[in-house]
């Protein structure tokens, strides 16, 4: 069964970053086969675009889903101050919260065009079970691919970490339900639908050990491993005092610079440690609107890239970023990055690139992230005929430059799971109304 979508200007983002302004996509069992402009091949179905804008799927590399629950607390806290106030209240989370918040973010997330979702959930209250299960069912319903991580605390305040001692687990518990998920859920095979990561959370609220631990079970399975890093000048501080060196030469002692690595914001880096990043293969998921919003700082993206390091984007959770919008994301990378280091510090089509092919590549996704034969049919549709693009030309610019926007159709492994801006799988409305219901008890 093929079938082609024509009429459309097709950003393959391939290693020539190919326009079709008058192009087409042919996909076949799931993955693209052909993609072109002028002639279009035969197929068993066709959809006329109408003009439209076609890119890769986004890609998502930080989130924490169940923070949907609680958005717009300690509004205006730094990132410890901020922590310190949320902890006790995530400790409320079960299954049932989880998957409602899943649902919530994972909708957002896909009607803002993106179709790959990390997520890193690090919070685990003992005896409540099942909570990444939960979001790999919210995922699976509404028909984004996954990449769930097993994240982990074991650094409680009498220890000298920041979490309460209620929110901290056990090492050995850690790792043997890390390596329990990844059994039951990792797949690996070709156009994998659910992926397992290893995430211990923070310098702040993981032992050493327990960071140790997690990279060598990562590399025994072959899984990926995430951390936060280097997100406020606070954690620079906190790292000094315990560790006597900075987040970054802590993570290189630990043998957590290396290419199966990527770390959240990364906003604080000496110019030697951005060259460290791009020498070692670490990847960077930059999360711009997090940053702002936590008065973090604004990483500097433009060197990352020019040093070769592998870039993707991150709404972050929604406790720090109330809008879990992805393409959003890419204009705000554009403007940062210019408020940073001046106008030609980012192009749009640059911007773009973080959001698609950046995200695949921090993700080791080498079958996302573009449109070429042999990847995965993940793409996102844009009407270009709204009142927010009249009078452009450039349409790709101007499709970064305007956003937000809700996606118009999304197709995942070739099936359409937006359609006319609207969920096909799922219910928006039953989603937004189970999600309030869940929340409340996270209200006071
Ligand atoms: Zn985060």
């Amino acid at each position: 069964m093929t079938t082609l979508y024509s009429n459309a200007w097709v950003v393959t983002m391939d290693d020539e970053r190919t326009e079709h302004e008058r192009g087409w996509l042919l996909i076949e069992d799931g993955f693209v086969s052909d993609v072109g402009g002028g002639d279009e091949p035969a197929a068993d179905e066709h959809v006329d675009l109408r003009g439209a804008i076609v890119t890769p799927g986004l890609v998502n590399t930080h989130h924490h889903l169940y923070q949907t629950l609680t958005r717009a607390r300690a509004q205006q806290a730094d990132l410890f101050t901020w922590l310190r106030e949320l902890y006790p209240v995530w400790a409320r989370v079960d299954a049932e919260a989880e998957y409602a918040a899943a649902r919530t973010g994972i909708a957002e997330l896909a009607l803002s065009g993106c179709t790959t979702v990390f997520d890193h959930h690090y919070v685990f209250p003992r005896g409540r079970t099942g909570l990444v299960e939960a979001e790999v069912q919210a995922a699976r319903e509404v028909g984004v691919r996954i990449v769930a991580s097993r994240g982990s605390m074991d650094l409680g305040e009498s220890d000298g970490g920041l979490p309460p001692d209620e929110l901290v687990e056990d090492l050995d518990a850690v790792l043997a339900e890390t390596e329990r998920l990844a059994g039951e859920l990792h797949e690996p095979e070709r156009g994998p639908r659910v992926q397992i990561a290893v995430a211990p959370c923070s310098p702040f609220s993981v032992t050493r050990k327990l960071m140790e631990e997690s990279a060598a079970l990562a590399r025994r399975l072959g899984l990926p491993l995430h951390t936060h890093l280097a997100e406020t000048v606070e954690e620079e501080g906190y790292c000094r005092e315990l560790y006597g060196c900075t987040p970054v030469e802590y993570l290189e002692q630990l043998g957590w610079l290396a290419e199966d690595v990527w770390c959240a914001h990364c906003v604080h880096l000496a110019p030697d440690e951005i060259r460290r990043f791009g020498e070692t293969g670490t990847g960077v998921a930059h999360c711009p609107t997090s940053n702002l919003r936590l008065g973090a700082g604004i990483a500097p993206v433009r060197d990352l890239v020019a040093a070769g390091v592998r870039v993707g984007l991150g709404v972050d959770g929604s406790a720090s970023n109330e809008r879990g919008d992805l393409f959003l994301e890419v204009k705000q990378a554009l403007l940062v990055a210019r408020g940073r280091s001046g106008p030609d510090a980012m192009t749009a089509r640059g911007a773009l690139a973080l959001g698609t092919r950046g995200g695949a590549a921090v993700l080791r996704r080498d079958d996302l992230g573009s449109l070429e034969p042999g990847k995965c049919a993940d793409f996102a549709v844009w009407r270009v005929d709204g009142l927010e693009l009249g009078g452009a030309v450039d349409l790709v610019a101007a499709l970064v430059l305007t956003a937000p926007h809700r996606v118009d159709r999304l197709v995942v492994g070739g099936e359409e799971i937006v359609r006319d801006g609207h969920l096909v799988r799922a219910d928006e409305d039953e989603i937004a109304r189970k999600h309030r219901r869940e929340a409340r008890r996270f209200a006071a």
